[in-house]
């Protein structure tokens, strides 16, 4: 297809709820990704963290075609392998009891929360169903996720929400013990990154009292692990990062390194909670997607994840203090850059220099692939900041 009509069609027959760059990305290879024009650039985005081991990476790609020439779907009626193995995996690497599989990150959030009301209306009565997030934070775009999401633009459009959401600052205990004792809680759900809201990591010590605070009262912490999961920031999970045990782990994007899937992990405590009939998905644990996921879990190990850390390392070292820029924040390939100039303008500087970025609200965001080469990453970083002065 001739370059712009491509354009002209997404346009004339696409929902315009995106703002698309003026890239038509047809193929690649790990971290280099091409244009229709032939034009090569390095990907820093994957996907929005997304293809955790690049584009077309072989190992993915052979479980994923292994599966694709043996069964696609059957729906949740049956057994089937995938699934099951990928949740094995999932809750021997995680100590978690039980995980329920759908297709995104706003659904397996969507989970989270029925697990949370369904366990307090339980073991305390129906009116404890309300659930605190932080403001600032991300959750999806379903009514219910967007409710739990505490960023009020979202919001405004498409009232009425979901009801029983209270929003916290982030970093302040005190008003978290207040929201405690005046309103009935369920569960907290947060995220240990803020990645949608620039890139913000929330204070460990919050953290922590939040999780002391949630054993005390016996209320679900909640770690929303969309973005953060899938060895992101240096640990499988960035709860890991903290010492804490939660109740309910959410997690999507990396998880299945290109193909659609999201999952709740339960623990111990909550694991009974979802009994027959009360939740479902019909492509939930999908053969092919779970097949990827599985590959994508099963290897990230301590050798990844260090190399994960130490490339984190590098362009932290490399932005910190330099000309353009005005600091750094994130964990592991989770970055976020402050910039002198709008953030809009570097990226689109960086896309011409072939360097695929994000944003996250005024920043520079960084998700490369956690297996991005040295070399590559080194190239990419030289050129952004060159754009950034
Ligand atoms: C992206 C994201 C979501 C929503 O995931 P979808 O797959 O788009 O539904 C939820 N929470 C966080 C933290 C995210 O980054």
């Amino acid at each position: 297809m001739i370059m712009g009509a491509l354009q002209a069609l997404d346009k004339q027959y696409i929902a315009g709820t995106y703002a698309r760059f003026p890239v038509e990305l047809i193929e690649g290879k790990g971290s280099l990704l091409r244009d229709a024009d032939g034009k090569e650039y390095i990907d820093m985005g994957s996907g929005i963290g997304v293809t955790a081991f690049g584009i077309a990476d072989t190992q993915w790609q052979n479980a994923v075609i292994a599966q694709l020439g043996k069964l696609q779907h059957t729906s949740n009626l049956y057994y089937t392998e995938p699934c099951a193995k990928l949740a094995e995996l999932l809750c021997q690497k995680t100590g978690m009891s039980k995980v329920f599989f759908g297709n995104s990150g706003a659904e397996a959030n969507e989970c989270a929360i029925k697990v949370a009301r369904k366990y307090a209306a339980e073991k305390k009565g129906a009116e404890y169903s309300t659930i605190v997030t932080l403001k600032n934070s991300f959750h999806g775009r379903t009514l219910t996720t967007l409710a739990a999401t505490g960023q009020e633009h979202y919001h405004e459009l498409f009232q009425p929400l979901t009801p029983g959401f209270v929003h916290v600052t982030a970093g302040d205990l005190d008003e978290l013990r207040q929201v405690i004792s005046t309103h009935k809680v369920a569960g907290i759900l947060m995220e240990c990154i803020q990645g949608e809201g620039g890139v913000l990591v929330v204070d460990g010590d919050y953290i922590r009292g939040v999780a002391e605070l949630c054993r005390q009262q016996d209320i679900l912490l909640m770690i929303d692990e969309v973005q953060t999961g899938n060895g992101r920031t240096g640990k499988l999970y960035a709860y890991m990062h903290y010492g804490i045990t939660p109740d309910v782990v959410t997690t999507a994007k990396g998880l299945g390194g290109g193909l659609p899937i999201g999952a709740c992990l339960m623990s111990e405590k909550v694991q009974h909670v979802l009994g027959f009939g009360d939740h479902g998905s019909t492509y939930g644990g999908n053969p092919i997607a779970s097949a990827g996921a599985c590959s994508v879990i099963s290897r990230i190990d301590d050798a990844l994840l260090a190399e994960v850390s130490e490339k984190g390392r590098f362009l932290h070292d490399f932005f910190a203090g330099a000309p353009g820029v005005k600091s750094v924040s994130g964990l592991g390939l989770m970055v976020g850059i402050e910039t002198e100039k709008p953030a809009a303008e570097v990226v689109k500087a960086c896309m011409e220099r072939g360097v695929l970025c994000l944003t996250a609200k005024s920043k520079v965001r960084l998700l490369p692939a956690l297996n991005i080469p040295m070399e590559q990453l080194k190239k990419a970083a030289e050129i952004i900041l060159e754009c950034c002065k």
